[in-house]
């Protein structure tokens, strides 16, 4: 609890639910529902950020949280993330999120993910859920027995997974990074340093080494990191190396507020272009970037194939259809680069001035 002193030198006890309306109403939020179930032991949150252009679509991720409050932090933050996602993308969704704070002992994985689905079923369709870190396409199998609003299945012939899509957006991106920075179409012989070889790493590494990119890769899990060795034969390096080394492209594919001062003063590469969510520690470092020569394609952006290819599957699922429109990545990035320099801004603002006009249309 936090104490402040309002005019009149009252002192307000602010707790933890009081600054998570603060923080709901400073991110402009719709809705906030909450479920719990004795049988199961299921405790989730379900964020509905924006529905201005359509149903909220976003994954569901089923992890251990410290406190209830976290979950719900996490849950808002994602959801406002997923709205930008949306809009920038030119989907007819809003976002949301749905948070499931695992329980120590899952006893029954299925009938909690029932229940789940009928939390998401009594929204009708104000919000579609999909997989993310701690659930899978089979928990998505599980969840569409008992309501449509799910996508990411493994039953519609598609990639269930989204890491695939997320990856083959990021390589549209770091493409059209080439091609506005250095005029090149082309990734044959491009350097490209991937932190992390997690989902998206793994997949982002096969995408390039594919068109002949090189690819030098880090992760502090060695399993993770040789897997990716085996199946790309990629360089590696150890993870404080990755920022420093002579690489033509970042792709910071594990953490977020990856790209602070102390990470920012060791980069020698001309273009940033990754997976990970919230990669500016603060805004600023985005300006700092653009001083420093330093192209950065806006985090939610290019790691919107995702998302993107979910909502179609959602809508027509038709799984071609789907990553023809995740290519689009390149042109959407194509465009705000443009924008940027002809407007002297740094992308993250173009990125961010689009979404935000598109939600309060
Ligand atoms: P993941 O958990 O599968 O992989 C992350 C990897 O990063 C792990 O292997 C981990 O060991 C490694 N890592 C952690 N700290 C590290 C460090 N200091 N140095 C080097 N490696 C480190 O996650 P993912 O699904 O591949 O997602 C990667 C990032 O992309 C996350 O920030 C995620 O939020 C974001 N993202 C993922 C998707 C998706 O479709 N999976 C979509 C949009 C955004």
């Amino acid at each position: 609890m936090s104490h402040v002193h309002d005019s009149k030198h009252q002192t307000l006890h602010h707790t933890a639910l009081d600054r998570l309306f603060r923080y709901a109403e400073f991110l402009r939020f719709g809705e906030v529902h909450i479920k719990y179930d004795h049988t199961t032991g299921l405790k989730a949150i379900i964020a509905v950020h924006n529905l201005n252009r359509g149903s909220g679509i976003g994954g569901c991720r089923l992890l251990h949280y410290q406190t209830a409050d976290d979950a719900l932090a996490d849950a808002l933050r994602l959801a406002y993330m997923m709205s930008l996602k949306a809009a920038v993308s030119n989907l007819s969704h809003g976002g949301a999120k749905a948070v499931i704070i695992a329980p120590k002992i899952i006893k029954d994985r299925t009938a909690l993910l029932e229940v789940f689905a009928d939390f998401v079923h009594s929204l009708g369709g104000r919000y579609v859920t999909a997989v993310d870190s701690g659930t899978t396409p089979k928990d998505m199998d599980i969840i569409a027995k008992r309501t449509p609003y799910v996508t990411c299945t493994t039953q519609k012939g598609g990639e269930g997974d989204p890491a695939v899509p997320t990856a083959l957006g990021v390589r549209r991106a770091i493409e059209a990074a080439l091609q506005f920075k250095f005029n090149q179409n082309s990734l044959e012989g491009v350097h490209v340093a991937i932190q992390g070889a997690g989902h998206v790493g793994f997949h982002l590494a096969k995408e390039l080494t594919q068109l002949k990119a090189r690819v030098t890769m880090t992760d502090i899990n060695a399993e993770a990191l040789s897997r990716a060795v085996d199946a790309w034969g990629v360089a590696t390096c150890a993870p404080q190396d990755i920022y420093h080394i002579k690489a033509d492209v970042f792709a910071p594919c594990a953490l977020g507020s990856i790209l602070n001062l102390k990470t920012i003063k060791q980069l020698k590469m001309p273009i940033v272009a990754g997976s990970a969510n919230n990669q500016l520690a603060h805004h600023h470092h985005g300006i700092l970037l653009g001083e420093l020569g330093i192209l950065y394609a806006p985090d939610f952006v290019i790691n919107a194939g995702g998302l993107v290819y979910a909502a179609a599957m959602y809508n027509h699922s038709d799984p071609i259809k789907a990553m023809e429109q995740v290519r689009l990545i390149y042109d959407t990035s194509l465009d705000i680069f443009n924008k940027a320099k002809a407007m002297n801004q740094t992308p993250m603002e173009i990125a961010e001035g689009i979404a935000m006009a598109r939600l309060q249309s």
